[in-house]
């Protein structure tokens, strides 16, 4: 399966039996075990993003691109903010979903402004660019294209999370217990921090924080990485 196969795959799922199983977990309504535990560590990763642009103390300074937005979980908080935010989906649906969430939190629709775009066809110039748990969904080498392209939209910052490709989880995904229950209808990768961090390194950037999300079926890496 090439990469072109995989992001037609990604968007027809994030449009369809993706859109429900996501937008459940990523709300607050009844949900079984494994969906409340992939939300709670989710909600950590969003939180632990939050608490780094906070302890910044600029953000209504600053322009965010937030790329694969999903259903707003971190843009609509952003705006709450006071920083200027771009969000954008590869689905209509998830950015329907997420300008739906965000009148319904925020009373206004002039921020975050919502698009349904692919990441790499996204342009324009931002502060800090944002793109939490996508890569997930793309072989190494579609990510490191991802990757820089997302760079070259950043003019001092990225902050990416991706599922680490540790021993332990690719023991996990290969008994198929990583993920489980419909999301097995897309495939998940496991990225290798270093890899990430070359890419990175290569488009001018330097890892500045990093953290780790780990609960029994959520895992995420997230780095920050800054203009050298
Ligand atoms: N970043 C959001 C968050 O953390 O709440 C959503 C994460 S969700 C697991 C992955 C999202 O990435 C989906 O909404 C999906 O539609 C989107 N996505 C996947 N491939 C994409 C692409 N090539 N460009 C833009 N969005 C994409």
């Amino acid at each position: 399966m090439n990469a072109t196969d995989d992001k037609t795959i990604v968007k027809n799922y994030f449009n369809s039996t993706g859109f429900d199983r996501w937008r459940r977990i990523y709300g607050d309504g009844e949900v079984n075990k494994v969906q409340l535990d992939i939300r709670n560590g989710h909600q950590q990763t969003v939180d632990t993003v939050l608490s780094w642009l906070k302890a910044d103390r600029n953000l209504a300074e600053i322009s965010i691109c937030d790329a694969g937005c999903g259903v707003g979980s971190l843009s609509i908080p952003l705006a709450a903010d006071n920083a200027k935010v771009y969000a954008s989906d590869i689905s209509d649906k998830m950015v329907q979903e997420a300008k739906d969430r965000a009148l319904e939190t925020l009373g206004q629709a002039e921020n975050p402004t919502f698009a349904v775009q692919d990441l790499e066809a996204l342009s324009g110039s931002y502060h800090t660019v944002i793109c939490l748990d996508v890569l997930i969904h793309y072989p190494q080498e579609k990510a490191d294209e991802m990757i820089s392209h997302l760079s070259s939209l950043a003019q001092s910052r990225v902050i990416l999370s991706f599922a680490p490709k540790t021993f332990a989880l690719s023991i996990l995904k290969k008994i198929g217990s990583f993920f489980p229950g419909p999301s097995k209808a897309t495939r998940a990768y496991l990225h290798r921090e270093a890899d990430v961090v070359k890419i990175l390194e290569k488009n001018g950037f330097s890892v500045e924080r990093q953290s780790m999300t780990r609960t029994r079926f959520y895992f995420s890496r997230i780095l920050e990485a800054t203009r050298k």
